[in-house]
């Protein structure tokens, strides 16, 4: 723990909030993600969609601030972490967690700071995001109207501490304008990356012209070795406090597929996808590991792949 931060005085209600968040494990659809529903959502005045969704309007602003309730943990129930002098959290030692779950605790926590601040904006809190982005696909599929009105989607769901995710699942999600302009509202030397993988965002992308993902100070998300910086989410928080929305740049128009021009200007991934955009088999043959983390992080088991596997072989 640094020396600011083990100062008591300078632990805030929101830093103690945010503690008391990281401390409850919340796969999909157990109890412990249902108490911290109605221990940290439902006051705020958030209301649940048919899948459970939890949403909140505030003003008009034609902005969706996205993030998801639950975490990659196997069980449920309380855990323990530590904060190193340099504010690195991560679990306790011996802890048996699977993660820390700041994946996407650092998202959820953010948008509570913004609620009672009264920061413009549509709010979702999604259900089931690592299980396949179960929530946000209800949303696109079966009440679409309320995304309505809204022009850019922002996810608190990333790794590190300088992404705008521009690609989600190798297709565009937002322009590079937009990016840019969303990297000067916040002021933190964000940079565009076109190397997302899926969040709920990504979604919503027939429906809303904007669609990204903004790190929030976790890495090695989904192992024990999972950290959060807590320093950058405390300079996040302050920058989306006072951030102005009025200043984004709305390029993209929802639906809008990729171009091979916009690849080949995205960068150095930009270039190496349009250059290597084979078949799925050729992808899987060559990148297994990154595939395995792509089917990982979308909610495939082992197990499941193997049943599948097992059916396609004619014994
Ligand atoms: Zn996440």
């Amino acid at each position: 723990m640094n020396d600011v931060m083990m100062q008591p005085q300078t632990i805030d209600a929101g830093l103690r909030r945010l503690f008391a968040m990281l401390r409850t494990c919340r796969p999909h659809g157990s109890v412990t993600e249902h108490q911290f529903i109605e221990r940290f959502l439902l006051p705020h005045g958030m209301e649940a969609d048919g899948f459970g969704n939890l949403w909140l309007q505030i003003g008009t602003a034609p902005v969706l601030w996205s993030s998801h309730v639950d975490t990659c943990h196997r069980r449920d129930g309380a855990q323990k972490f530590q904060i190193d002098r340099d504010g690195i959290v991560r679990l306790a030692d011996g802890s048996p967690s699977n993660c820390l779950g700041a994946d996407c605790t650092a998202g959820v926590w953010l948008m509570t700071e913004m609620i009672e601040a009264g920061i413009p904006g549509r709010y979702v809190v999604h259900r089931g995001e690592e299980r396949g982005g179960l929530g946000s696909r209800y949303v696109a599929e079966h009440e679409p109207n309320r995304l309505e009105g809204i022009s850019a989607a922002i996810a608190f769901d990333r790794r590190g501490t300088n992404s705008i995710i521009t690609h989600q699942r190798g297709e565009r999600c937002c322009s590079g304008d937009f990016a840019a302009s969303l990297a000067r509202a916040i002021d933190l030397d964000h940079q565009p990356d076109p190397t997302g993988t899926f969040t709920d965002t990504a979604n919503y992308t027939f429906h809303i012209g904007e669609c990204t993902n903004l790190s929030v100070g976790y890495d090695h998300e989904h192992t024990p070795q999972e950290t959060l910086d807590l320093d950058y989410l405390i300079r996040l928080r302050r920058a989306v406090l006072g951030i102005d929305t009025g200043g984004l740049v709305i390029a993209r128009t929802a639906g809008e597929t990729d171009s091979d021009f916009e690849f080949a200007h995205a960068g150095e991934h930009g270039d190496f996808w349009s250059a290597n955009a084979g078949s799925l088999y050729d992808l899987v043959r060559d990148y297994p590991a990154a595939v395995a983390e792509f089917l990982e992080m979308g909610g495939v088991s082992s197990r499941e792949l193997q049943e599948f596997i097992a059916d396609t072989i004619p014994f």
